[in-house]
């Protein structure tokens, strides 16, 4: 049997990249994005009621890591990237059906759009379904996940003079608070877990038009080196 389902709408993300996204919603608020509606669901009836929503659950697929052999168990990153487990045990995006959710801050609504924040989707990630978050049924008191039990430990960012000023001036010209995203987004230590950093390794990702560099001088300290367009 099978079924077919198709998307209602597509995000336009700060992550042009899938590295140094963080591994949930709402580890980076500054994480901003629009969901922009597809026909018939962008003529405003749709979203009726939106404003009335402080958050909500976006159901979409990981486009890119969709595969065509279905895996039991996944080694995540969470873990360290060498112990596996069950993949309903984890929010691994290898998965059957390559089926995602995550809950966001709605900040804005307007008809055939939706403003988001706190979003770890990529750029051009296709959504299926948008639902409203309900305080009294999804947030369960003791509730508890015994292999991610808590948010992952953040490491310390720091800034060169020049890198910091680069990101202040991309950031006004976006309208965007790039500084905290990238504070919070590598303060999440985007690096694989089994890569051991040398200072001479550099890093980078890509966040709207612009190109992060980064080191690590020591373990456990980030040190953002350059700010620049990508090209
Ligand atoms: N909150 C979601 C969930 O639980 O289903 C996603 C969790 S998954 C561990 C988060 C990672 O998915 C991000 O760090 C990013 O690298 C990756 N990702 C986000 N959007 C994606 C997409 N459209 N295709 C493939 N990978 C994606």
């Amino acid at each position: 049997m099978s079924y077919s389902v198709s998307p209602i709408g597509f995000v336009r993300s700060c992550f042009k990249e899938k590295f140094a996204i963080p591994r949930q919603p709402q580890l980076a608020p500054a994480a901003r994005g629009v969901l922009e509606l597809l026909p018939p669901f962008d003529s405003g009836e749709a979203v009726q009621g939106l404003d009335q929503v402080s958050h909500v659950w976006l159901l979409f697929v990981f486009h890119q890591a969709l595969e065509d052999k279905p895996r039991l168990k996944v080694r995540p990153p969470r873990l360290g990237g060498n112990q596996s487990v069950g993949v309903f045990s984890t929010r691994a995006t290898h998965r059957p059906n390559g089926i995602g959710q995550s809950v966001v801050k709605l900040d804005r609504v307007e008809p055939g759009k939706l403003w988001l924040s706190g979003i770890d989707l990529l750029d051009g990630t296709p959504v299926l379904d948008i639902k409203p978050y309900v305080p009294y049924a999804d947030s369960i008191a003791g509730a508890y996940n015994r292999i991610a039990d808590s948010a992952p430990t953040l490491i310390e960012v720091t800034w060169q003079d020049a890198a910091l000023r680069q990101a202040h001036s991309h950031g006004q010209r976006l309208g965007e608070p790039l500084v905290e995203l990238i504070e919070q987004c590598l303060a999440q230590d985007p690096r694989p877990a089994y890569q051991r950093p040398s200072p001479e390794r550099h890093y980078g990702a890509d966040f709207w038009d612009i190109d992060v560099r980064w080191h690590y001088p020591q373990p456990g300290l980030i040190r953002v080196l350059e700010v620049v367009a990508a090209t």
